[in-house]
């Protein structure tokens, strides 16, 4: 096969970018690891910023999430007893998060890519990057079962793979550099058929461990539980979910109706970004380059604020602007991702409780005190974390 852009990975970030090279005429080939019913069910994140849902909105992509997403400005924290709420649209200048699940997302651009004549390999594992300091790097795919392997020559790859994907690994070693911190607890990630028990994301500081009640759907809600590094989803039967929600959350039975629970994962907290995003003819995109942990809600936020990004420095080479426009894109990716790090490490360190065995952690638990207080308190510091929150406005023309 022969292309001008492959793009290795079908989620957020892999199908932004073909979309938009396909609305500008230009050929791509995406090559997705996972089969099509896999990525269009696998639940994930749900907020979307008011930027990236501009993005996709730019691109005609957004009809259905705008259709059907729900909009939302404010989140609430709870800590014993004490309530308030952050009305954070009112102080971000009317920027609001959509609610839409990523799934939803991933379904609906994979038919706007089909449909537009766009071509995408399901099934199809990228097992080798070859050439990437050339000009025709080629990508190597082995399909699942019998089928022949396929290299797609082209002119540019694109590793939208996540973290664990092919792309990554294959520039050569100190030819990137690696920032990382593997943070001291666990999130369990619950997804269950209940309805949301309200209308804001709810952040809950307690004692036993930091709880989260985030909105999906009216009928779909995620939760996340602070555990040990290391746990196990087996150590966590319904029962104890459902125990350990009511008491972090501060709600009855009756307030939050235990359902079914369809899904329940330990995370990985882990922070991670690679710079430059870039060697040779790849381009890193997304997860495959950065990872953060779902506080704050950025990941799927920053991996299609970074294929837009490329996609926009994809034309700009296309249509004759020479390679600077390409040299860019780390350098302009980067600082966004930062913030959002730095972000998410406050969120993190405002949201769980420090190891009782810790030896500071009375100290840190004042702190997180602290903090909670000026957010309920200072207009300020409340309006600095809206910005953060819900996204950073992006001025005309930069
Ligand atoms: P991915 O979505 O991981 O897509 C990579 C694709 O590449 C996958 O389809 C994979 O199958 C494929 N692939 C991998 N290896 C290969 C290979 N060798 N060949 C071909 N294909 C390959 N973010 C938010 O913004 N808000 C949230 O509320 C939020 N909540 C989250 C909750 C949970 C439980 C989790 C796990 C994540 C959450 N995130 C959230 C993060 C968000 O889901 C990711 O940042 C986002 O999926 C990144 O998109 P991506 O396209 O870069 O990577």
């Amino acid at each position: 096969l022969r292309t001008r852009v492959a793009v290795v990975g079908a989620g957020p970030a892999g199908l932004v970018l073909a979309n938009v090279l396909q609305q500008a005429g230009i050929d791509s080939v995406v090559v997705e690891r996972q089969s099509r019913p896999y990525v269009e069910a696998r639940a994930r994140a749900g907020v979307l910023e008011h930027r990236t849902v501009e993005i996709l909105d730019a691109h005609g992509l957004a009809d259905r999430l705008l259709a059907e997403g729900g909009r939302h400005g404010s989140c609430e924290f709870r800590h014993q007893g004490e309530r308030f709420s952050v009305r954070y649209q009112e102080l971000a200048g009317d920027r609001a998060h959509y609610v839409y699940p990523q799934q939803f997302l991933v379904r609906d651009l994979i038919a706007a890519y089909l449909s537009g004549g766009g071509q995408l390999l399901f099934s199809h594992p990228a097992v080798a990057l070859d050439g990437l300091d050339g000009d025709r790097p080629v990508l190597r795919c082995e399909p699942d079962g019998d089928a022949e392997s396929v290299e797609i020559e082209c002119d540019f790859i694109a590793g939208c793979d996540g973290f664990y994907g092919a792309s990554r690994p294959a520039v050569p070693a100190g030819r990137l550099r690696a920032y990382g911190r593997q943070h001291e607890f666990g999130w369990l990630a619950v997804l269950a058929e209940t309805p949301p028990a309200g209308e804001e994301i709810i952040y809950a500081l307690h004692e036993d461990g930091f709880a989260g009640h985030m909105l999906r759907t009216p009928s779909i809600t995620r939760f996340y539980l602070q555990c040990p590094v290391g746990d196990q989803p087996e150590n966590w039967p319904d029962e104890r979910i459902w125990s350990s929600l009511h008491r972090r959350l501060g709600m009855t039975a009756a307030e939050l109706k235990p359902g079914p629970i369809t899904e329940k994962n330990v995370l990985d907290m882990r922070s991670f970004v690679v710079e430059p995003m870039q060697y040779g003819r790849l381009f890193l995109v997304g997860d495959a380059a950065h990872i953060i942990t779902p506080a704050g809600g950025k990941g799927m936020n920053l991996a299609i604020a970074d294929a837009e990004e490329l996609a926009t420095r994809l034309l700009a080479h296309y249509r004759g602007a020479g390679a600077r426009a390409l040299d860019g894109y780390s350098a302009a990716c980067l600082p966004r991702i930062w913030q959002a790090q730095e972000f998410s490490h406050w969120m993190l360190h405002l949201l769980h409780s420090p190891a009782a065995d810790q030896d500071d952690s009375a100290f840190l638990h004042r702190l997180q005190l602290s903090r909670l207080a000026q957010l309920r308190d200072s207009a300020a510091y409340a309006t600095n974390f809206s910005d953060s929150y819900v996204g950073r406005a992006v001025s005309p023309g930069s």
